[in-house]
């Protein structure tokens, strides 16, 4: 099945119609959504990957005010990114917006690429972020799939946030977006999923595609069902089990993962932030242990950090030295 085939008896006009209005009414005010300039618009979903969105705009508000534009980004040390970029986790993404504004900068004459393609090029940046910056920066009417996207088309369209595969939502999110719009459509989806088709308790009677969405069909039925089943059962005194119902596959949990503190990520977490602590330029030593992790355990990460270009150690130190990179 392709995504058009997808969509065969499905109204697109509404669904458009109906989203695009409720976003109008009952989309979020967030600091970023005001601004269509490509690296304002990238820094909001590089934090935003990983970041709640209570957190994420006013972690947006502080970056971008210490660096306003991709040139002040680009002209910024590697140790003051990764100094604002404190609380943010996984580093090597403000390393990699850093990268971008180089590139962007240095090799392109300050202009970022205007098409998925070529956005697509740039480090750290992948489909779903080239079409979110595509879409809201540039207008380009192309459909930036994320967890939350993938849940409500998935739901909408097929019934379940799981059926589509990766290609077929694609195509699905890409012959849904309208060509009137596409800034406001990519925030609106991002709304929906994230305020109204959560994953565990989906609000579809506050949602504006209800009357057309496949889950909330079946879920309706199932629940009809259920009613004419007990009413059935009591008629002759006897219980039968209720009638299946369309939900999404529950997460595994106690998976039997190590506590993160014993986790490598913590540690290389930790000796960033030590490093962070530190003046500018100053060498400061790491002999471990960290936490549980004995000093062999840091030399390896601090080893791993530099040649991810995260930290830069002191090749004559024993024990090691290390700083956020100045250059
Ligand atoms: S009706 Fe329910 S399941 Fe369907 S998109 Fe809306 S919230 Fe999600």
């Amino acid at each position: 099945m392709t995504g058009s085939s997808s969509l065969a008896d499905f109204p697109v006009g509404a669904i458009r119609a109906d989203i695009l209005a409720w976003y109008d009414t009952e989309g979020r005010t967030l600091p970023f959504r005001g601004t269509t300039d490509p690296y304002l618009v990238l820094v909001s979903e590089a934090i935003l990957q990983q970041t709640q969105i209570s957190r994420g705009a006013p972690a947006w508000e502080a970056f971008t005010t210490r660096f306003p534009t991709v040139e002040s980004l680009a002209a910024a040390s590697p140790a003051d990114v990764l100094r604002a970029w404190r609380g943010l986790g996984y580093n090597r993404r403000a390393l990699n917006l850093q990268r971008v504004a180089r590139i962007v900068v240095d090799e392109l004459g300050g202009v970022f690429p205007g098409d998925v393609a070529g956005l697509e090029r740039l480090p750290g940046v992948g489909p779903y972020t080239a079409r979110a910056v595509a879409s809201i920066a540039f207008g380009l009417p192309v459909g930036a799939v994320d967890t939350n996207v993938r849940r409500v088309l998935g739901r909408a369209i097929a019934g379940d946030a799981d059926v589509l595969g990766a290609a077929e939502l694609q195509a699905v999110a890409d012959a849904l977006v309208p060509t009137r719009r596409p800034d406001a459509w990519t925030h609106a989806l991002m709304d929906l999923g994230s305020t109204v088709c959560r994953p565990r308790a989906p609000r579809c009677d506050a949602c504006p595609v209800r009357r057309m969405c496949r889950f909330a069909g079946l879920a309706a039925a199932a629940a009809s069902a259920d009613r004419a089943a007990t009413r059935a059962a009591e008629d002759r005194s006897v219980s039968r089990a209720p009638a299946p119902r369309p939900v999404s596959r529950p997460r595994a949990v106690g998976d039997g993962r190590i506590p993160f503190e014993r986790s490598s990520r913590w540690l290389r977490g930790r000796i960033v932030d030590r490093l962070r602590d530190a003046p500018a330029t100053a060498w400061t030593e790491l002999p471990g242990p960290i936490g549980t992790h004995d000093a062999r355990a840091v030399a390896t990460a601090l080893s791993a950090l530099a040649a991810e270009g995260l930290v830069e150690l002191d090749p004559a130190a024993d024990p090691p030295r290390a700083r956020l990179p100045v250059a």
